[in-house]
């Protein structure tokens, strides 16, 4: 067997904050490979890379040992690369048989019937295509009459008639019912066997069923692990990160975010609606982006609810960075209301604790004072 693809030390960064780091993965012909990894892994931004849609900061994507480096989009594409979008894009007004055509047409003009023929030979027919795509019920329907989940299989269908080399299919299940979970699955199964396949995807159900092979962890823009999918979810890292509902920021970050909360937690008693304001200010503290903030409010209330003392906290915190942001932090949560005693006594403990010099103390007190006058 040969390598379809190999990724090499590779690095995406936007503006200073690193979506990939370092990354290294390698997936050899006709295999068909899952990726999965908590939001915010990077997993969209790996698929972006190797179609030319993002440009890396460092490293080497090779397709068939060639480096797909600064080609354009469509240039990947036509060397065989073909990506399936989140959201479905077929031509809504034309039945299923006539976006099937028009896909089909494409490759009978001369460039294609010379250049990007199938390698094994086999001719692609609407009919077949069909058939493959469990549509022929369906053919003669209007695009916009099908279900969500026939318009993904349809998509699917119309990538396969480029024959692309290695299909890349960005969460194929997001927003399906069971059953048509069910169905893209088997299509993608199906397909495993005359094709090298990337599935990016999120719904573990899914996973299961169509993860016949490897399956790739990826957390923080890196490849945490690799097995099989019994073997990577008996991993404690995976557990931990992902399929445990860990939480999708890292131990140290929910680690200074425990030790804010504590300061507002220190007199038990508030209204559900200051909750979620505290909740919304530590979200935004480390979320990357407004639906990760969503998400990360969400799994701070399970985790911040735990009361675990400043003493097991504060000591864990590895920078004097930490310490200062944490400072910063929890005097901006306990002056968010009127600081109480209860409050004033929690927050002089984490004072003693931090050990930070007093001008810098006295510093960020006054600058957040300024805030709230
Ligand atoms: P996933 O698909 O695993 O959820 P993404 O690849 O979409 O993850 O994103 C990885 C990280 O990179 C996220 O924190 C996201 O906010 C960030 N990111 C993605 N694209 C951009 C961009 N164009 N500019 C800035 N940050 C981005
Ligand atoms: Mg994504």
């Amino acid at each position: 067997m040969s390598k379809i693809l190999e990724i090499k030390n590779l690095t995406v960064s936007f503006d200073g904050f690193k979506a990939l780091n370092d990354l290294n993965f390698s997936m050899e012909s006709g295999e068909l490979r899952v990726i999965i990894g908590p939001n915010g892994a990077g997993k969209t931004t790996f698929l972006d890379v190797i179609t030319g849609k993002v440009q890396p900061t460092k490293g080497r994507v090779l397709f068939k040992g060639k480096n797909i480096k600064k080609n354009p989009e469509y240039k990947i594409a036509r060397m065989g690369i073909g990506r399936k979008f989140q959201t479905p894009r077929v031509y809504l007004n034309l039945t299923v048989t006539e976006n099937l055509d028009l896909v089909c047409n494409h490759n009978k003009n001369v460039f294609s019937t010379l250049f990007s023929r199938p390698k094994s030979g086999e001719i692609i027919t609407v009919a077949g295509l069909l058939e493959t795509i469990g549509l022929e019920a369906k053919a003669n329907a209007q695009a916009a009459l099908l279900s969500h989940g026939e318009k993904q299989r349809l998509e699917i269908g119309m990538l396969v008639a480029q024959s692309p080399d290695l299909l890349l299919v960005d969460e194929p299940a997001a927003g399906l019912t069971d059953e048509e979970t069910e169905n893209v699955g088997a299509l993608l199964l199906s397909l495993a066997e005359s094709h090298s396949i990337i599935a990016i995807e999120h719904d573990m159900e899914f996973v299961r069923q169509i993860a016949n092979n490897k399956v790739t962890v990826l957390h923080q823009g890196s490849v945490l692990c690799e097995g099989t999918m019994d073997e990577v979810q008996n991993d404690p890292r995976v557990i931990e990160v992902y399929l445990g509902k860990a939480p999708s920021i890292t131990q140290q970050q929910m680690n200074m975010l425990r030790i804010a909360a504590s300061m507002a937690w220190a007199d038990g008693n508030f209204e559900p609606e200051q909750i979620d304001v505290i909740l919304s200010r530590l979200s935004r503290e480390f979320a990357t982006n407004v639906e990760h903030q969503d998400s990360l409010q969400k799994e701070l209330q399970n985790y911040l609810a735990k009361n675990i003392p400043l003493e097991d906290l504060v000591p864990k915190l590895k920078s004097f960075g930490e310490k200062e942001r944490v400072l910063k932090l929890s005097y901006e949560i306990i002056s968010s209301n009127e600081i109480n005693d209860r409050e004033a006594v929690v927050y002089q403990k984490l004072l003693q604790l931090l050990d930070l010099p007093t001008e810098m103390v006295e510093q960020v007190e006054a600058e957040i004072d300024a805030q709230y006058k």
